[in-house]
């Protein structure tokens, strides 16, 4: 049977709703939604590039949260200070405690318990961090609680190699019948190529296919897309 598993900031829920309501409060009227969607998307690039030096033990966590959003900030002309970041960082974990899953991912993961299909979440970060954003998504309505993996109580992070196998082993997978899906290409589809894995690319961000790299399986521009591609066998014929 093949198993299914998920990525979750940015795969089963808009990570970039949270970051935006934090932005208003924080900027006010600094930047226009256009340039709110770009400064998500800065933000992931330093925040990524942070978290693989936090992994290693570089810098601690409080430095790659001021950072990251500093960076971002900079890059679009303005200047913030570790405090402003350090309060930025704490609104913005008060927004992620309102998350929500994307309607369609709601009712694909419905569908795909109701059909015995086995499911597994791997996310990259802190424990404490992940699991609150797990436990507001109710994930436990279909992810039994020994299929939730979490890169920082693991001991390795996506793409890393040992993450992928120490999942295989936990779960007993084939890895021909395991489809990982991810909104991250760096993370979360090199990483599951690399493991031999099925790769699902859950690109709502319209990002481009980097050029010379391993190559999904499947790419989806939305929820409703990923939730066709798994469920076209349950779905009601229209
Ligand atoms: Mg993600």
């Amino acid at each position: 049977m093949d198993t299914i598993i998920f990525d979750v900031d940015d795969t089963l829920y808009d990570q970039a709703l949270s970051f935006k309501r934090t932005c208003h409060k924080m900027f006010q009227n600094s930047f226009t939604d256009e340039e709110l969607d770009k400064l998500y998307i800065t933000s992931r690039k330093y925040s990524d590039a942070l978290f693989d030096r936090n992994v290693a033990g570089e810098i601690t966590t409080k430095d790659m949260h001021i950072i990251r959003i500093k960076a971002a900030c900079e890059e679009f002309g303005l200047t913030i200070s570790d405090e402003e970041a350090m309060e930025f960082q704490e609104s913005y974990v008060e927004e992620q405690q309102k998350i929500t899953l994307f309607d369609e991912v709601e009712e694909m993961l419905e569908l795909l318990y109701q059909n015995n299909v086995q499911l597994a979440i791997l996310t990259n970060g802190a424990e404490g961090h992940q699991s609150m954003k797990i436990k507001q998504l109710k994930l436990e309505r279909w992810v039994p609680k020994n299929n939730l993996f979490i890169s920082g109580a693991i001991g390795h992070a996506k793409p890393t190699r040992e993450v992928f196998q120490f999942i295989e082993n936990k779960l007993k997978l084939d890895k021909s019948k395991t489809i990982y899906v991810g909104d991250s290409f760096d993370n979360d589809i090199v990483g599951a190529k690399q493991a031999g894995w099925q790769a699902v690319w859950m690109n709502h961000r319209k990002r481009e296919l980097p050029m010379n790299s391993y190559i999904p399986d499947n790419v989806v521009y939305s929820a409703r897309e990923l939730m066709e591609l798994f469920c076209k066998d349950y779905l009601p014929v229209k």
